[in-house]
């Protein structure tokens, strides 16, 4: 065990010094690799403390008088792959499908009545966005993602978020890079986008840039802590600079961890924004993996959310009239639709009139 100095004056924790000495640092030994078309890739692997841990928290049994998800209980705890080394994890929860009933019928048991009715009036709940029964639901997320991607997931503002501390710890000696099939070029219709996919010669360039300069920082990094990601000295006549300060080379696609917590509604609108088609592809991943636990943890919201918003839409006024006009067997066409090209566009390709784009 070590002692953590906190933030506040004079407050101390107790935690395991593997938690915060080396949190969750792989080995670089037991990352397995493998070829792809013919690029070298990572799997997210752990070491033999860390299945460990997984193991004690996965056999430990507690009786509880609350509500539990017998499938999210299947996975709680264990790490998830995203990218190349990042995961997510499961490591708590609250609530069920059931206290979203019971919160919106304000019962004083369950609040149940039979599965059809109850995930009839979560769907109304959803349908008519009445949030703050899905506010009774919690779940909390150990992750790991590259410094770029914490950056998007950081402006959801309304979780609970405790970082690693890389003031304290020194960072793991890993990098997200890309896989060649998610090399795109700029987009030259969407300024926030990738287009075509960048191949051959110039896609292994970018791989070795980017490769080279995370080692490279890294390397600096460690030079200037006077101290290696082992944890060896490197110069005994040296000192290292603080860890607080060594940290500013390193590179964006670093990986680091946070623990996140939310509540089930505030977690829709993150995986609304975030698995949806415009979000970078490597925050969507982390997205997907967490829709995945999402139907294991509340089923029937599931069920609603994927139907309402993830494979619904919005109808603006002019758009309604559009539609209604196409129903109707009417003429109607951009020019006289009172929408402009993007309104327009994003209304066709949604319902799936690609022939109408303009
Ligand atoms: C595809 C995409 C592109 C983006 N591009 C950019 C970009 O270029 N630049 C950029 O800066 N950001 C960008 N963002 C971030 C975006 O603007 C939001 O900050 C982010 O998605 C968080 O969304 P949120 O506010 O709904 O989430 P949360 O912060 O979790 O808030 C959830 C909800 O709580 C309410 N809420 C929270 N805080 C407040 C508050 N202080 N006042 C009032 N209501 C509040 C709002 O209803 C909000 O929708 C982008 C996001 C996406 C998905």
């Amino acid at each position: 065990m070590v002692e953590v100095v906190g933030t506040a004056p004079t407050s101390a924790m107790v935690i395991t010094k593997f938690v915060y000495r080396h949190s969750w640092k792989t080995n670089i030994y037991n990352i397995k690799l493998y070829y792809k078309d013919s690029i070298l890739k990572f799997i997210m692997k752990l070491t033999k403390e860390q299945k460990q841990e997984i193991t004690d928290q996965q056999s430990q049994k507690n009786i509880t008088k609350r509500v539990t998800s017998p499938e999210l209980e299947k996975i709680l705890y264990e790490a998830l792959p995203v990218l190349d080394h990042g995961f997510i994890r499961v490591v708590d929860y609250m609530g069920d499908d059931t206290s979203i009933v019971q919160s919106a019928r304000v019962s004083y048991g369950k609040g149940t009545k039979k599965v059809s009715t109850d995930a009839g009036l979560i769907k109304y709940l959803m349908r008519h966005r009445h949030s703050t029964p899905f506010e009774m639901c919690e779940i909390k997320y150990h992750v790991k993602l590259p410094i770029f991607i914490a950056r998007q997931w950081i402006r959801h503002r309304t979780a609970n978020v405790n970082e690693y501390s890389a003031r304290y710890s020194i960072l793991d000696k890993e990098f997200y890079l890309p896989a060649k099939e998610n090399l795109a070029a700029q987009s030259s219709t969407n300024r926030q986008g990738r287009g075509n996919l960048i191949n051959g010669k110039q896609a292994d360039e970018i791989l070795g840039l980017l490769k080279e300069d995370a080692q490279r920082n890294y390397e600096n990094y460690e030079k200037m802590l006077n101290e290696t990601f082992e944890g060896k000295v490197i110069d005994d006549k040296k000192q290292g600079l603080a860890r607080e300060l060594a940290r500013m080379n390193l590179t964006l696609n670093s990986y680091t961890q946070w623990y996140w917590k939310t509540d089930l509604l505030n977690l829709l609108n993150f995986l609304s924004l975030r698995a949806d088609s415009h979000a970078q592809y490597e925050i969507r991943e982390y997205a997907n993996v967490m829709i995945n636990t999402l139907k294991k943890w509340v089923p029937i919201t599931y069920e609603a959310f994927m139907d309402y918003r993830v494979g619904g839409m919005e109808l603006s006024s002019k758009g309604k009239a559009v539609v209604s006009k196409m129903i109707k067997g009417e003429k109607c066409e951009y020019e006289n639709s009172g929408l402009s090209k993007r309104e327009w566009n994003e209304l066709m390709s949604s319902l799936g009139f690609n022939d109408n784009l303009v």
